[in-house]
C-alpha cells in the first residue's frame, strides 16, 4: 500500500506513529512527494537561507572504540594529532574575516586538551563575535558547564541509534543511558543541543530507524545531523556495506516534517558518497545547514572517520565563497543571522 496518506498525515499533524513511519520508510514510490514536501517547510521556516558554519577538526585523538569510526583506539595505524591552541585560534579568525558566523569545533573523545586549555580556546574564539558549537563527546556535566561558562553556545552529541542492542554491540564501554544523560545535561545548560542518527549500520531495520526518529521528536532537538554509514578500514565493520543514501535522504526530510523550524546540516558523508550531488540533495530535502571543513590538507588526511571524506582544498576564504556560490546557483543564499535555529531561539524566547 502506498505511504502517501501517511506521509500527508505527518505532515498535517507533525507526530506519527511508529508503525506508520515503518511503512514511509519502506515505500519508495513516495520519495519525491515525501522530499518536496520537506523541502517546500524548509522553504517556508527557514526562507532559503542556507547558514554556513566552519568545522575545525582539533584532534584525531580518541579514547572510545565504536565499531564503526576509524579515529577508535585500538587503531594503531593512524597517526594521532593535537592542534595547539594558536593553530586552533588561528583557523577561527580566518573563518571570522572570511564571513563565517559559527565556528564548529570537533574531534575524538579524550582530555588532549585539559579543560582549563579549552576554556581559554573557548574564550579567544568569543572574542571573535563568532557563535562556538561543540562536538567532542561524552563529557561530566561540570565540564559542559565550564566551556558553557567560557563561550560555547552549541553543542552536537548523536544518540547515533537508540536501539539497546545495536549500541551495545557497536560501542564497548559505552551506555546508551549516559548518552542520553549528557544530552539531557546539555539541554539543561541551555545548549542549542543537536543529536542525530548514523544510518544503516550492519543490523538496522526500517522498525529500529522510525524508534530512533521518533527519539529525535521526543527530545525536541534544535539541530539534528542524520549521516549514512561508511565502511572504514581498520574497523571491525570494514567489509561491510556503505548504508543507502535515500535512506538518509528520507531521514531528513521525515525530520523537518516533525521538527519544522530546526537546523539540519547537510551531512558532509552524505556528500562524501556523491560528490556531484550529495550536499544538493540534502538541501532539497530538508537540509538548511552545510558545515564545511576549513581544516588544512594535513590533518583532515588525518581525521579519517572514513575513507574519502570530502573536503574542498582551498583557502577558507576561497571555501566560503564557493559555498555562496553553489547556493546562489540553486537559488539559495548563506544566511546573514548568527546561525541559531528558529527552535532554540523560540524555546529561550529570543
Ligand atoms: N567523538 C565525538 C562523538 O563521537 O560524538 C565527535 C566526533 S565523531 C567522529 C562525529 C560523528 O562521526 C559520530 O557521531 C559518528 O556518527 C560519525 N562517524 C564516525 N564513523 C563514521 C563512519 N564510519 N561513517 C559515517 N559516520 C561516522
Ligand atoms: Fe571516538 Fe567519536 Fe569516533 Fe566514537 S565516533 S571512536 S567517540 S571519534
Amino acid at each position: 500500500m502506498s505511504s502517501l496518506k501517511y506521509i500527508d498525515e505527518l505532515a498535517k499533524n507533525r507526530e506519527i506513529s511508529a508503525y506508520k513511519l515503518e511503512k514511509i520508510l519502506a515505500d519508495d514510490e513516495c520519495n519525491e512527494y515525501l522530499f518536496a514536501l520537506a523541502n517546500a517547510t524548509r522553504k517556508q521556516y527557514a526562507k532559503s537561507e542556507v547558514h554556513l558554519k566552519a568545522l575545525i577538526e582539533i584532534s584525531n585523538i580518541c579514547q572510545k572504540e565504536c565499531f564503526y569510526c576509524g579515529l577508535r583506539k585500538p587503531n594503531k595505524e593512524l597517526k594521532r594529532y593535537k592542534m595547539s591552541a594558536y593553530e586552533i585560534i588561528g583557523y577561527a579568525k580566518q573563518a571570522a574575516s572570511s564571513g563565517y558566523k559559527t565556528i564548529v569545533l570537533q574531534s575524538g573523545e579524550s582530555q588532549a586538551f585539559s579543560d582549563e586549555l579549552m576554556c581559554e580556546i573557548l574564550r579567544e574564539i568569543k572574542n571573535t563575535g563568532m557563535q562556538i558549537t561543540l562536538s567532542l563527546g561524552e563529557k561530566s556535566y561540570k565540564q559542559y558547564l565550564m566551556y558553557k561558562d567560557a563561550g560555547a553556545d552549541r553543542y552536537l552529541l548523536r544518540i547515533e541509534t537508540t536501539n539497546k542492542a545495536l549500541y551495545k554491540k557497536f560501542h564497548p564501554n559505552m551506555s546508551l543511558k549516559n548518552r542520553i544523560k549528557c544530552l539531557v545535561n546539555l539541554k539543561n545548560l541551555g545548549y542549542e543541543t543537536g543529536s542525530g542518527l548514523l544510518i544503516g549500520l550492519p543490523g538496522y531495520t526500517y522498525k529500529i530507524m522510525a524508534k530512533d526518529l521518533l527519539f529525535l521528536k521526543k527530545y525536541d532537538f534544535d539541530m539534528v545531523g542524520i549521516g549514512p554509514f561508511i565502511p572504514s578500514k581498520n574497523t571491525p565493520l570494514s567489509n561491510e556495506k556503505v548504508a543507502n543514501i535515500k535512506l538518509v535522504l528520507k531521514a531528513n526530510a521525515i525530520t523537518r516534517l516533525m521538527l519544522v523550524d530546526i537546523n539540519i546540516p547537510a551531512t558532509t558523508a552524505l556528500e562524501s558518497i556523491d560528490r556531484q550531488n550529495g550536499r544538493k540533495m540534502a538541501l532539497l530535502s530538508g537540509a538548511n545547514v552545510i558545515m564545511p571543513s576549513i581544516t588544512s590538507g594535513k590533518y583532515h588526511e588525518l581525521y579519517s572517520l572514513y575513507p574519502g571524506k570530502f573536503r574542498l582544498d582551498m583557502s577558507v576564504e576561497n571555501t566560503y565563497k564557493n559555498f555562496n556560490d553553489m547556493l546562489f546557483d540553486i537559488g539559495e543564499k548563506v544566511s546573514l543571522s548568527n546561525g541559531n535555529s528558529l527552535r532554540y531561539n523560540e524555546r529561550m524566547g529570543l
